[in-house]
């Protein structure tokens, strides 16, 4: 919590609303602390994407994800598990959302004038408020036209909790997206509390087998069961599988041995900067530009 104290005590001097419950004040105190943090954050450029591998059966890198990181000066970088939500309740995913959208298609354009990395892909993390913003289909037309990129490599990818309001137009949205030519993932996948029926009647090209399946895949009975059946019900669908989280060589052989035909993990690569990417695939995106807040 380091980083939030710190903050904070820099924000100390702002008017608070006052609560009569001491707790909540403290928790509102807190967010507050962290949006306005987060708002100099923007402004000064610290947010970053990183960038981690994915591979296929052979171990060779078939694309990355992209994920958000908090670079503050002489400070270990924040996850963004630390201030998305804020980022979320605030709005500010919206101007970074849209940010991360252009310095993705930028990457890809930068990979895609090079043979040696014209083939691989991105995939972009897409908050629900993201989605739910009646012109995000335009925003994602947007910027491929403006960075002229091949739209059938960039990937997004949905969590459930962006598809259980308002399911119909939902669908529909994705349906425009995918008739972009861009690649739809369910991230995630068996945290949430989708139906098989309802999974049918998602546009879906992708599903990533959540890492907490994939953590104890060697050891517990369960966990191999649901994974062994995701493999099989994603074949059966056409889905393509991604499995996050591979650690080790005995996770890595079990989903091997079940079908499995992508891994993401640290065994083959922990997110990074765009530096730190296998020397060929690095690649000359256009750098930083800058996230625009009201
Ligand atoms: P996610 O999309 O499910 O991303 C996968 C997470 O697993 C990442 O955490 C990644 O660093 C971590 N990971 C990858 N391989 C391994 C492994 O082998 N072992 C373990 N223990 N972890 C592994 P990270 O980067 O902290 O991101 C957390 C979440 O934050 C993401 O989960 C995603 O939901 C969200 N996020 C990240 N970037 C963005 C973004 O640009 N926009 C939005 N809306 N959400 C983002
Ligand atoms: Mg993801
Ligand atoms: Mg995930
Ligand atoms: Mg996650």
């Amino acid at each position: 919590q380091a980083d939030v104290a710190l903050y904070q005590a820099k924000n100390a001097g702002r008017d608070t609303i006052r609560f009569f419950n001491p707790e909540m004040q403290a928790t509102i105190d807190a967010r507050a602390a962290m949006e306005a943090a987060l708002r100099d954050a923007i402004r000064r450029r610290e947010l970053q994407l990183y960038y981690q591998p994915q591979v296929n059966r052979d171990g060779r890198i078939t694309g990355a994800e992209a994920l958000l990181r908090w670079l503050p000066p002489s400070l270990e970088p924040i996850p963004p598990d630390r201030f998305i939500p804020v980022a979320e309740e605030t709005g500010l995913i919206l101007p970074i959302g849209a940010w991360a959208l252009a310095q993705g298609c930028a990457r890809l354009a930068g990979w895609q004038k090079e043979p040696a990395t014209a083939d691989l892909t991105l995939s972009l993390n897409v908050s629900a408020r993201q989605f739910h913003q009646p012109d995000f289909v335009a925003q994602v037309w947007g910027q491929i036209k403006r960075f002229e990129i091949d739209p059938a490599k960039l990937k997004l990818e949905l969590t459930e909790s962006a598809l259980i309001d308002r399911v119909d137009e939902m669908i529909e949205r994705l349906h425009r997206l995918k008739g972009l030519g861009v690649g739809i993932s369910l991230d995630d996948f068996g945290t949430g509390y989708s139906s098989l029926s309802y999974l049918k009647r998602l546009p879906l090209d992708e599903i990533k087998i959540d890492q907490s399946f994939v953590r104890d895949i060697t050891h517990d009975q369960n966990d191999a069961a649901i994974v062994r059946a995701i493999l099989a019900m994603s074949r059966s669908l056409g889905l393509d599988v991604i499995a996050e989280g591979v650690e080790t060589q005995e996770q890595r052989a079990f989903l091997l041995r079940h079908g499995c035909e992508h891994y993401q993990g640290y065994l083959f690569g922990r997110p990074g900067p765009i530096e730190d990417f296998p020397a060929p695939l690095a690649g000359h995106g256009v750098q930083p530009a800058e996230i625009f807040t009201n």
